[in-house]
């Protein structure tokens, strides 16, 4: 009784009662700045157990001192001012949905939830949208379609505005360029607290590095102003084929690579395989293509897959918001899991969209029983959009003339089984995947990189992007206290 006592005090007890403890002095210190409303620190509560929530749900095991929810830049700079002051560690989290351990998680420290950060506007002078971080781009696109615009943004609708800081791949990319490339003005709180803007004319070279450099590294971005895009009808399905037509399906996703030169189609090929048994009905693989045309009809851009043999199609005429919630409307929600993603980068002009098809799929049939899901996607990086991203000023993967293409490898491991078996999992499937080796020269992208994977050194640009870290993080606050993409 005494010990159950003793941990209820302990659950309770006001943060300042651990001030030698640089998490709950910081946490109290932020409370004494911004008021109790905007600071959560009861474990037990139904807000703390939603701010820990995250895609890859081991992150969601570590416990920060408090959780903070700021609704202006100014609280964000408190904040930081507030955590340095305390010597604290700290995370950053918009939509919680990047994988990498300590991303936008941290165990006892400040974690900086930007959920009250939401608001939107739109100026049908100039057409240029802003939104700020907090939310996710299904309720950002949501609100711009009244004004029948939208901003390049996820293709999924529940993922967070962490997306564009790492380059971001929409559906509308092979035309407007990444999400980053319709940046026009970025409000920063840096890590020394100050509120700055980034542009082309002013702290450009911030403005550089946190178009496609990665968030959680030069500062907190606060506010995002955007070159907002027309929207209307959108052509759109899944095809869903029989693992049997694997191959066919993969020249098909070759072939779209190589020789689609219309912008307005957009694919993603994604092969997928479930822990059911093999009991040689190929009830455990799948391939879902998601074919998705700006405007309401896409002519002959999708004929090479619409003629392969399939079990499904659900194409139909849809408003961005529905094709985002292609194929369910939570699918971001379901897949949530032990999850990791890798990546790699691939030219089409050779085998290597089928060989590394092969080597995942025969690692897949090796290890079954060690994974809850497989997938493979393949990601066109189209000549259109690299020529959009260089007509806005290029960003910070200064992206090599297209076609080339991103594979993203998912891992989700089963729930219950023991770290190391999950560890050597990781490393056979971490091994599976870099011997296809990656093509030279062409980067890989942040958004579905492991960290171990080292993104930033494969940019062109990665050594001017270490000064740029340099200058904004010069004591390393931000390399020290919080998690992120390594810069050495
Ligand atoms: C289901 C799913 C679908 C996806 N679809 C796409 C897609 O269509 N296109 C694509 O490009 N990527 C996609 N991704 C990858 C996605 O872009 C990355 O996982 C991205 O990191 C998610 O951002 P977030 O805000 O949701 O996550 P978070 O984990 O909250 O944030 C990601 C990183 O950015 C930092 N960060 C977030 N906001 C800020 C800010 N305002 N200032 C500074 N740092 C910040 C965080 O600290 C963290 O390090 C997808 C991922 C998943 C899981």
């Amino acid at each position: 009784m005494l010990s159950f006592a003793l941990a209820l005090v302990g659950i309770l007890a006001p943060v300042g009662s651990y001030a030698s403890d640089p998490g709950p002095s910081a946490c109290a210190n932020i409370t004494s700045q911004l008021g109790s409303s905007k600071v959560v620190n009861n474990r037990f509560s139904l807000k703390y157990h939603e701010s820990t929530e995250y895609w890859s749900t081991p992150q969601g095991d570590h416990k920060p001192a408090c959780i903070v929810y700021p609704t202006t830049s100014k609280d964000v700079s408190t904040i930081l001012q507030s955590v340095r002051a305390a010597d604290s560690r700290f995370a950053v989290k918009g939509g919680g949905h990047n994988p990498n351990d300590f991303f936008s998680s941290t165990d006892k420290g400040v974690l900086i939830d930007l959920s009250k950060l939401n608001k939107k506007s739109y100026d049908s002078e100039t057409t240029l949208a802003t939104y700020e971080p907090g939310g996710v781009f299904g309720n950002i696109y949501e609100y711009f379609e009244q004004f029948n615009r939208t901003v390049v943004g996820a293709r999924l609708s529940g993922v967070g505005t962490g997306l564009a800081l790492g380059g971001g791949m929409s559906y509308l990319s092979p035309q407007y360029g990444m999400a980053c490339d319709s940046f026009r003005e970025l409000e920063i709180v840096l890590p020394n607290g100050t509120i700055v803007t980034a542009s082309n004319t002013t702290n450009t070279d911030l403005f550089f590095a946190s178009r496609g450099g990665g968030g959680n590294a030069y500062g907190i971005v606060t506010k995002y102003t955007v070159q907002s895009r027309p929207i209307g009808e959108f052509w759109s399905g899944n095809l869903i084929y029989a693992f049997p037509q694997k191959d066919t399906v993969a020249d098909a996703i070759g072939d779209f690579i190589q020789y689609n030169t219309d912008p307005k189609a957009a694919i993603i090929g994604t092969y997928e395989k479930l822990p059911t048994p093999d009991i040689n009905l190929n009830l455990d693989e799948i391939i879902i293509m998601f074919l998705v045309y700006d405007g309401p009809d896409p002519g002959t851009a999708f004929d090479n897959f619409t003629s392969i043999p399939h079990l499904l199609d659900t194409s139909k005429i849809r408003s961005y918001p529905e094709v985002v919630d292609m194929p369910i409307p939570v699918a971001t929600e379901i897949s949530r899991g032990n999850n990791i993603f890798r990546v790699g980068v691939h030219y089409a002009d050779n085998d290597e969209y089928k060989f590394a098809l092969d080597k995942w799929r025969a690692w897949g049939e090796e290890h079954k029983g060690k994974y809850l899901l497989l997938s493979l996607d393949y990601q066109p990086v189209p000549k259109s959009l690299t020529d959009a991203s260089k007509a806005q000023g290029g960003n910070a993967m200064d992206m090599p003339d297209g076609p080339w293409f991103w594979l993203n490898y998912l891992l989700t491991t089963p729930p219950g089984m023991s770290k190391t078996a999950v560890d050597a999992v990781r490393s056979s499937f971490r091994d599976m995947v870099e011997s296809t080796g990656n093509a030279e020269g062409l980067p890989l992208f942040i958004n579905d990189a492991s960290a171990d994977q080292h993104p930033l050194s494969t940019f062109s640009t990665y050594s001017r992007l270490q000064e740029i870290k340099q200058k904004y993080d010069p004591d390393n606050f931000f390399a020290d206290k919080t998690g992120g993409w390594s810069f050495e």
